[in-house]
């Protein structure tokens, strides 16, 4: 069934969101807009805004939820004075003389799409505008809908423990390991920030790592023993099953009933002959650090890291949580550790969600024809708001849909069915502001 094409429906800009070491923008993201943006042309009408965030590729959910906020709504970025204490940066970073989006409201809303740690940036973020941290005026509805894609590390994911994490004492990080290549190259960067062009920016100005704050030397010990990359305050510890445990225990992530959201699980295994699941060889030869991967962590020690979480489960206990993280949650996750790569929910109690496959073969392939005047959108029947509605995707990976744009049918079939889901939503918004 198709939705008709409503001229009065006003387009809400979408803010994209990257994910870990990633901040390419556009470069990388491609022409997707011709495809989401198909029933506004087909209604002459200009395109979505597009706005990519400028936050810290590796910074911790909580910094790039603070720099995400300002540089939407312009300012200087505050990451509140006990944060700052508690982690030891400074409380004030970059100031944006003029936000992406300064009218950014509850009555003027965005939409957001994270890719991988980029999903996990917008749930903090909505969490933060929901506790009143950037101040009583911020409402959780200015996030009008949350796409997180492809398999965002909601409970975090072994492959950080696999890059080097300490499974029982992180944030450490083992010795030698890519995890610690990682840190430094990290360090280098922000070393040599000022004369480093916006792509490879990553946002440390809180922290005085730049050549023109600190001395090669500290930079030279920072490259063997980080105090950012190996502190609670970074990306890296974020997505640890430990992390993400102390974070459900403050419900942080429960859903807002005033947003859409949708996240996409990936799987890039196949069926073969005798039924048993395997890697199609195509996978391998395009990514294959990315198969070499996921293959080691459907093989890593679950046992350690089923310790390591009954660990973290104690520590939340002996804060005086018990009773607020259902035992449930941590058998769903047992399961999860044994049988996926990357967890794509929040398995909090109170979380509702609905699982659909997502399929993107021929029938939906067939909607690459742009049919110009004629256009319609896809009715999307089960749109509704305070739920997650779970994507699977078949013979997909963490990057084959976004963000590389490589200009598949699989890419431009999902790119329209999402520029549909986008337009319903505005279209379901414009309706109700006029009644
Ligand atoms: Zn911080």
């Amino acid at each position: 069934m198709a939705l008709p094409v409503q001229p009065d429906t006003q387009a809400v800009p979408l803010v994209i969101v990257e994910g870990f070491f990633c901040g390419a923008g556009a470069i990388i993201w491609g022409n997707f807009h011709q495809y989401s943006n198909h029933v506004y042309r087909a209604g002459g009408k200009e395109d979505r805004r597009v706005i990519f965030a400028r936050v810290g590729p590796a910074s911790s959910l909580h910094d790039r939820a603070c720099e995400l906020f300002f540089s939407l709504i312009g300012g200087r970025v505050d990451y509140g004075e006990e944060h700052a204490r508690q982690h030891g940066h400074k409380r004030f970073g970059r100031t944006h003389a003029r936000g992406s989006y300064p009218a950014w409201s509850r009555r003027n809303p965005l939409h957001f799409m994270g890719h991988s740690l980029g999903g996990p940036t917008i749930v903090k973020l909505q969490w933060l505008l929901k506790t009143g941290f950037f101040g009583a005026r911020y409402h959780p509805d200015m996030i009008l809908s949350v796409n997180a894609k492809v398999s965002s590390p909601f409970r975090g994911t072994q492959l950080v423990y696999l890059l080097g994490e300490d499974v029982h004492n992180a944030p450490a990080v083992r010795r030698p390991s890519l995890g610690l290549i990682l840190s430094a190259w990290a360090h280098v960067l922000a070393y040599l920030a000022p004369i480093l062009p916006t792509e490879l920016d990553m946002h440390a100005d809180a922290r005085a790592l730049s050549f023109a704050e600190t001395s090669f030397s500290i930079t030279l010990r920072r490259l063997w023993r980080s105090d950012w990359a190996e502190t609670e305050d970074a990306a890296p510890y974020d997505v640890t099953f430990q992390a993400a445990h102390c974070r459900e225990s403050q419900m942080e992530g429960a859903l807002n009933p005033g947003t859409y959201y949708r996240s996409y699980a990936a799987c890039m295994t196949e069926n073969s002959g005798d039924g048993s699941p395997s890697t199609p060889w195509r996978h391998m030869l395009t990514m294959p650090l990315l198969c070499l991967s996921s293959r080691a962590m459907r093989h890593y020690d679950s046992p350690s890291l089923f310790l390591a979480e009954q660990e973290s489960m104690s520590k939340v206990t002996a804060r005086g949580d018990q009773g607020r993280v259902e035992r449930k949650s941590f058998l769903v996750l047992r399961h999860i550790l044994r049988y996926t790569s990357l967890g794509d929910l929040i398995f909090l109690s109170e979380t509702k969600c609905r699982h659909s496959t997502y399929s993107l073969d021929d029938s939906r392939r067939a909607a690459d024809m742009l049919n110009g005047s004629q256009e319609t959108a896809k009715r999307h029947a089960h749109l509704e708001q305070g739920v997650w509605h779970v994507q699977h995707i078949d013979a997909a990976h963490h990057v084959s849909i976004v963000p590389f744009w490589v200009g598949t049918s699989r890419q431009k079939a999902f790119w329209r069915d999402l520029g549909d889901w986008l337009y319903a939503i505005d279209a379901t918004r414009s309706t109700a502001q006029t009644m």
